[in-house]
């Protein structure tokens, strides 16, 4: 289990990675369980590099934060999505399969990394992947109310995690399409939608492409969080 002290774990060398699972987490997103060859630590919110080397050793890589929360085990989960004409994320979702070995590294990051003090996440579609970890952390902690999560997908089908969001401790925006008996109507997020989240004093964690970080950084900010007191991991383009 990890600590607050000390700060967030450095990354290690390359190590070899064994594909023990893979999982169906929407139309466009699998997430992979992978064996390390050893135990891990990490704090939820890091993130792992995946190297993909080609017969003519040609290599590209690519970062993928950790869904799973810290544990003893030395297993974890990334979730990707894939992305039309993605180099890495087409690879990982359409050619690797159980079995498997892919070369990682990490823990990376430091400022993303949450360090258990009362956080709300705010999360856009793959952006809900480091926020899990937090979410899923904070549940095995028996202290739900460490972590509020706030995600935005376009329609039901588009929510990782489907089964396990749900809970008190989480709201989700759709933008486009409701499920039956959802009260709010579709739409893009509002600082209403932040509101009852940002109870007490909260750090605050926005993940996403880069447009979503953008305009929720901006409400979250309006809602009165200091800029110093929001944390932003950008996964890239717009999307
Ligand atoms: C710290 C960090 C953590 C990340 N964690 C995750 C994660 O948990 N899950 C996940 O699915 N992704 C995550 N990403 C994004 C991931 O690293 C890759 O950028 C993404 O998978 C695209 O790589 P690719 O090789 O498939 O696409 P490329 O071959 O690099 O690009 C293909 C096409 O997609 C566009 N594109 C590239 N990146 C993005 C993007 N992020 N969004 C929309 N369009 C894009 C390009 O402009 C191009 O048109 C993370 C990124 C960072 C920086």
């Amino acid at each position: 289990m990890t600590s607050v002290s000390g700060g967030p774990p450095h990354p290690g060398p390359w190590q070899t990675a064994k594909v023990t699972g893979i999982h169906q987490e929407t139309p466009t997103a699998k997430t992979f369980t992978l064996a390390l060859p050893q135990p891990c630590s990490f704090w939820a919110g890091q993130h792992f590099v995946v190297r993909l080397t080609a017969p003519d050793g040609y290599r590209a890589q690519r970062s993928y934060s950790i869904a799973s929360p810290p544990s003893d085990s030395a297993e974890l989960d990334l979730t990707v999505e894939v992305l039309q004409g993605g180099e890495v994320s087409g690879f990982l979702n359409e050619a690797v399969e159980v079995g498997d070995v892919l070369d990682v590294r990490g823990p990376i990051g430091g400022d993303f990394a949450w360090d258990l003090r009362p956080a709300l996440g705010v999360g856009g579609g793959s952006g809900i992947v480091p926020l899990m970890s937090m979410l899923r952390h904070a549940r095995t902690l028996g202290r739900p109310d460490l972590f509020r999560l706030v995600v935005s997908v376009r329609r039901p089908e588009e929510l990782y995690y489907s089964a396990e969001v749900p809970g008190v401790d989480t709201s989700v925006v759709f933008t486009r399409a409701v499920p039956d008996g959802h009260v709010r109507p579709p739409g893009r997020l509002m600082a209403r939608d932040l509101t009852t989240a940002l109870d007490g004093d909260r750090e605050v964690y926005v993940c996403g492409s880069t447009a979503f970080c953008d305009a929720a950084t901006e409400l979250v900010a309006a809602a009165g969080v200091p800029t110093d007191r929001i944390r932003v991991e950008r996964f890239g383009f717009s999307g």
